[in-house]
């Protein structure tokens, strides 16, 4: 468990770490550049660098929080690769299940194992389930969210790499949009971010721009318009 700098989560928990590449938002990954930094300082977690590995002994770290937290769950990884085994993935949503104080967002490029799996689950109000989607290729990624019995579903559509004029955000609570930051960074059009925003407010969905990306995140920024979006679902604890 870790603090974040991702502007729309509090802090991530990787019961597993490790992954390979599916699509084109995979090229410039930032868990694997992560994990070879961490396997060259020794950390035992990442002695496999960036092979996909399960931790149970992660399992019992969201017992041990005191406070409400907004969790990122495998932001090392993605849960639903297929070397994951499905055990394991159940006892993942059994803790998020039995941690009903916490948020846990889920977010994966496997949205057929993720439907594969979805009914042998609980799905709690505590769980968000996000897609990403970096460009029109992978757009089927979206429809396979929406059969799921996830309560609250989000995209991620970062590094935003090409336009996403036709989104049906009908049962879609959230959207992120965010440019790829580093040195080989592909640009974001400006009208591919502003029409996803339009998108969300004709379809009355919540929008989140996290970041332009660039050679340099800082000085570009996360003003679209001006403004800061920062929107989240709408969720009360009570309810959690
Ligand atoms: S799915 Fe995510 S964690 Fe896995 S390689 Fe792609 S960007 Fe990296």
């Amino acid at each position: 468990m870790a603090q974040s700098n991702i502007e729309w989560t509090e802090m991530t928990w990787n019961p597993v770490t490790g992954c390979t590449k599916i699509s084109a938002g995979c090229k410039f990954c930032y868990a694997e550049v992560m994990a070879k930094r961490l396997h060259a300082m020794g950390v035992e977690k990442y002695k496999d660098e960036f092979k996909v590995r399960i931790h149970p002994d992660a399992l019992n770290i969201p017992y041990t929080w005191k406070r409400q937290k907004v969790v990122f769950v495998n932001s090392m990884s993605d849960l639903f690769h297929a070397q994951v085994p499905p055990d394991f993935i159940k006892e993942v949503f059994r803790v998020m299940n039995e941690n009903p104080q916490h948020i846990f967002q889920v977010l994966t490029k496997r949205a057929d194992r993720l439907l594969e799996i979805h009914q042998e689950v609980k799905w709690t109000h505590n769980i968000w389930m996000g897609v990403s989607i970096e460009d029109e290729r992978v757009i089927e990624r979206l429809e396979l969210l929406k059969q799921t019995n996830a309560r609250t579903k989000f995209l991620s559509c970062e590094p935003l790499i090409g336009p996403l004029p036709d989104l049906d955000l009908t049962n879609i609570d959230w959207v992120i949009v965010g440019g790829e930051s580093g040195w080989k960074a592909r640009p974001m059009d400006a009208g591919w971010a502003l029409d996803i925003m339009d998108q969300c407010k004709q379809a009355g969905v919540a929008f989140f721009f996290k970041q332009w990306g660039g050679t340099n995140k800082k000085k570009t920024g996360r003003l679209l318009n001006g403004k800061i979006y920062d929107e989240m679902p709408e969720f009360r604890i009570e309810e959690l």
